[in-house]
């Protein structure tokens, strides 16, 4: 059989170009903004590769047969036919392979972490050189469909097999990616999304100067012409019950309402003035307008703001936070650099913008001033243990070993946990003793017939990708069981 990964223009490919003159191109830098420029307004970071730089790069890859960059895709991407298209120029077809398996390949090419999927498992990495920048391109591919008429063309994969009503609660890459995927199967798709914009932490945690809402609202139109229904303001198990849905003749609901509930470390202060989460601080700046004074409920511009955490959502609050004047912007982690959970790309970027890191250090007080504002913490020294349950090394207290420092803001980012409304507004799913939905790991139904549930409401907080495959998996089963009730 002739698949697309055998075709013989990829061996033609392969023998123009000899594998040593592949592997000596150096890996492609994303080019940047200038640090001092950028953390001082909310402009886009990475600018994106130019057709020269995305041609020499897409050079590298080495299409092996095996393809093993695909094994670390949890949508499973074609990622040789992505690039050898655009090796050969082909850009188009390239965003095409991409739409393909993925709803959201603009989003994915900016915020997942490719060190830890597809790129670690590029041959590269065996050979001890930097793997093919499978994410830039990613980016690049997916920018030039954006920019094209040839994406709305794309958009007519309608397939009006069915005319199935499916429901989808949550609008984050979970519900988008789902939703994709059953428009294209010929389903009528309504999503019900509880805020006011269609995106989920797309939209209201990751900042501009990583992800443009620009480049999210790209990704929603394109639903929009496959058909996909998009009802804001709505919140499933308030505004409609489950029974309503039912009512209204939805075949089948798909539960992707996320992990947005943020956890406190419940210390003394904790209740003061200026200590907010940072779920409450991104989505103040990035949906409400916050940071402008003038708005309805401005945010407090901290001169010397304390981040609590040492993930993707504690990196951005305190990005943002120095973006809003903070003269001193400091990340505050129990643990060392080396068991950070944000991406490298992130703390990198974080360095260079001037974040403080305070590494090896927790807080165990807030302290108020007379009314009741914070003005200072104490910080806890840390030391590593053994490895815990996570498989990172353990932080432990080193005993008497604390500091006090001043702060005017502290924005609190150690986790979030499943929105508890849909797990007790649903009678009869099943909920772990984290919150998290429970579901069959192959199909992703719930206790429920007609309720399928993925993403972060099943993961707890976990990452776009994984969230997106799952929105995928649980179409071809939703679909598979539909049709079997036909
Ligand atoms: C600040 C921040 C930065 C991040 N950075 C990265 C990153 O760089 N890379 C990465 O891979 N991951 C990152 N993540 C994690 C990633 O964004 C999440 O894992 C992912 O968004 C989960 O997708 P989801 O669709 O399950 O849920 P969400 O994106 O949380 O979407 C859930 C949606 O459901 C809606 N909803 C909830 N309840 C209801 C209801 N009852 N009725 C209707 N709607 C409802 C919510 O309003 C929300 O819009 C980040 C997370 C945060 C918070």
């Amino acid at each position: 059989m002739t698949t697309e990964r055998n075709e013989p223009w990829r061996e033609a490919l392969r023998k123009s170009m000899k594998a040593k003159e592949r592997t000596d191109i150096p890996r492609v830098k994303m080019p940047e903004l200038a640090p001092d420029v950028r953390s001082r307004n909310f402009e886009e970071v990475n600018r994106g590769l130019t057709a020269e730089q995305a041609l020499q790069e897409a050079k590298r890859c080495l299409d092996c047969p095996d393809a093993p960059c695909m094994a670390g895709c949890p949508v499973e991407i074609d990622i040789p036919t992505f690039i050898k298209n655009i090796e050969r120029g082909n850009f188009p077809e390239a965003a095409k392979t991409l739409k393909a398996t993925s709803a959201l390949p603009a989003v994915c090419g900016r915020v997942c972490p490719q060190e830890t999927q597809c790129e670690s498992q590029c041959t590269y990495l065996k050979l001890k050189k930097e793997a093919v920048a499978i994410g830039y391109l990613e980016r690049f591919a997916a920018d030039r469909l954006a920019d094209n008429d040839n994406h709305n063309n794309q958009s007519n994969h309608k397939n009006n097999s069915s005319d199935i009503k499916v429901a989808v609660v949550g609008s984050g890459p979970a519900g988008l990616s789902f939703a994709g995927d059953m428009a294209k199967l010929g389903y009528t798709v309504t999503v019900f999304e509880a805020l006011h914009e269609i995106g989920g932490v797309l939209k209201y945690g990751i900042p501009e100067f990583r992800l443009p809402n620009t480049v999210v609202d790209v990704e929603i139109e394109h639903l929009q012409h496959l058909g996909v229904k998009f009802e804001k303001n709505c919140i499933i198990g308030k505004t409609l019950s489950q029974s309503d849905l039912d009512d209204m003749g939805f075949k089948g609901i798909f539960v992707a309402s996320g992990a947005g509930l943020p956890n406190f470390m419940h210390i003394p202060g904790e209740n003061l003035n200026g200590v907010l989460s940072s779920n409450e601080y991104l989505t103040r700046v990035n949906l409400m307008e916050a940071r402008k004074t003038e708005a309805d409920t401005p945010v407090w511009l901290g001169k010397r703001v304390a981040v609590i955490g040492g993930g993707n959502t504690a990196m951005d609050s305190v990005r943002v936070a120095r973006r809003l004047g903070a003269e001193q912007a400091i990340i505050v982690y129990r643990r060392s650099e080396e068991e950070m959970p944000a991406r490298v790309e992130e703390v990198k970027h974080a360095k260079e913008e001037g974040i403080i890191f305070l590494n090896l250090y927790n807080p165990i007080e807030y302290i108020g001033d007379e009314q009741g504002r914070v003005k200072a913490m104490v910080l806890q020294k840390m030391t590593l243990g053994e490895p815990d349950a996570s498989g990172r090394r353990s932080p432990v207290p080193i005993e008497g070993a604390t500091e006090t420092i001043e702060v005017d803001e502290v924005i609190v980012s150690v986790g979030v946990s499943p929105n508890p409304l849909i797990p007790s507004a649903f009678k009869g799913l099943e909920v772990s003793r984290k919150g998290t939905i429970v579901v069959n790991q192959d199909t992703l139904q719930t206790d429920l017939q007609t309720v399928f549930a993925g993403g972060d409401i099943v993961r707890g907080g976990a990452t776009v990708i994984l969230a997106m495959g799952d929105g995928r998996r649980a179409a071809a089963a939703m679909h598979k069981k539909l049709a079997a009730n036909q």
